[in-house]
Order: structure tokens, then C-alpha cells, then sequence
């Protein structure tokens, strides 16, 4: 998925793009900018897509300021919870932009000595994120979690449907 992005960002034509390739296979950061310029995302969705595709983090971290002053601006929740949706946000942009699978490092399996084992926590590599691991990455136990579990889940949807704006201005409806 992300390769299939940052191949949308690369310049249209082939010619260009395979002779770069050749020379060296990291793409200009210049080409994605002027490319993702004309797909005309908002700040909030520019932040999120290079924070996740370009591993900029400082986009990232500008993003989860935004995303959060807006959550307290329309008072979604409350002055209390301040606290908790801090992390929450922060857990779930883990969640959408940390792919790779901790375990097996993203190859899907495990290299045994004399075989090859199917690794359990992910699918071809893509992490799989179980209420349990949730709970862990804001370090509460199950029963606390499952009572935040609807407000993550809420955050979640809401970061994604940023995502998903951005790719379809972007061209990539997968
Ligand atoms: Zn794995």
C-alpha cells in the first residue's frame, strides 16, 4: 500500500521515473511535493500523508497538534478526559501509520533453522492490531480499555476518514 502511494507521487513519466530509479532508487522528496501541491489536500491532510508515506515526523507531530486543538475546540469530549484523548490520538496514529510488524519485521514469516514459520501476529507482514495490543500501547489493562474502547475506536474512524480523503484527492481509491 504504501509503495502503491509513493509510486502515485512519482512523476507520470515512465521514461523519467525508471531512468531515476536506476541512479538511485530514493525518490525526490522535490517530486512528491510538487505532485501532492496540485492534488490540492488540506494542511491537515498534507501533514497526515507525508507524516505516514514520507516518514516525516514532524508533520506528523503538527498533525496530532491540529487534529487535537480541533477535538477540543468543538468540545467532543470532555475537559477531564483531556488527558486520556492525548493518548488516544497518539495511539492511534501508531496504529495507522505503523504498518510493519514489530515480530517478524514485516517479512510474514519467521526464518527457523531448518524451516519457515508463518508469523502469527500479522498478515504478510502488515501488523494486526487486537483490542490487547491496544490496550498495551496505552498501557491499560483489558477491562480499562474496554471502556475507552469506543472513543478509540471513534478516533480511529475519524483519523482514517483524513486518510482516505487524501488518497482519493491523490488518485489512490485501493
Ligand atoms: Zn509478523
Amino acid at each position: 500500500m504504501k509503495l502503491e502511494v509513493i509510486k502515485k507521487l512519482t512523476p507520470s513519466s515512465p521514461e523519467i521515473s525508471e531512468k531515476k530509479s536506476k541512479i538511485h532508487n530514493a525518490l525526490s522528496t522535490e517530486d512528491v511535493l510538487l505532485k501532492l501541491a496540485y492534488c490540492k489536500l488540506t494542511n491537515k491532510e498534507m501533514d497526515f500523508i507525508l507524516g505516514k508515506y514520507l516518514d516525516d515526523d514532524e508533520s506528523l507531530s503538527h498533525f496530532y497538534k491540529v487534529f487535537l486543538y480541533e477535538l477540543n475546540n468543538n468540545n467532543t469530549y470532555k475537559s477531564e478526559e483531556k488527558d486520556l484523548v492525548c493518548s488516544v490520538v497518539k495511539a492511534s496514529l501508531i496504529e495507522l501509520t505503523v504498518i510493519k510488524c514489530p515480530f517478524c519485521l514485516g517479512r510474514g514469516f519467521y526464518k527457523l533453522k531448518n524451516n519457515i514459520q508463518k508469523c502469527d501476529h500479522c498478515v504478510d507482514g502488515d501488523f494486526i492490531y487486537t483490542d490487547n495490543i491496544r490496550a498495551n500501547i496505552l498501557k491499560m489493562n483489558k477491562k480499562e480499555y474496554k471502556k475507552i474502547a469506543p472513543m478509540h475506536k471513534n478516533i480511529l474512524k475519524e483519523i482514517e476518514s483524513i486518510e482516505i480523503d487524501a488518497l482519493e484527492k491523490i488518485g489512490d481509491t485501493s
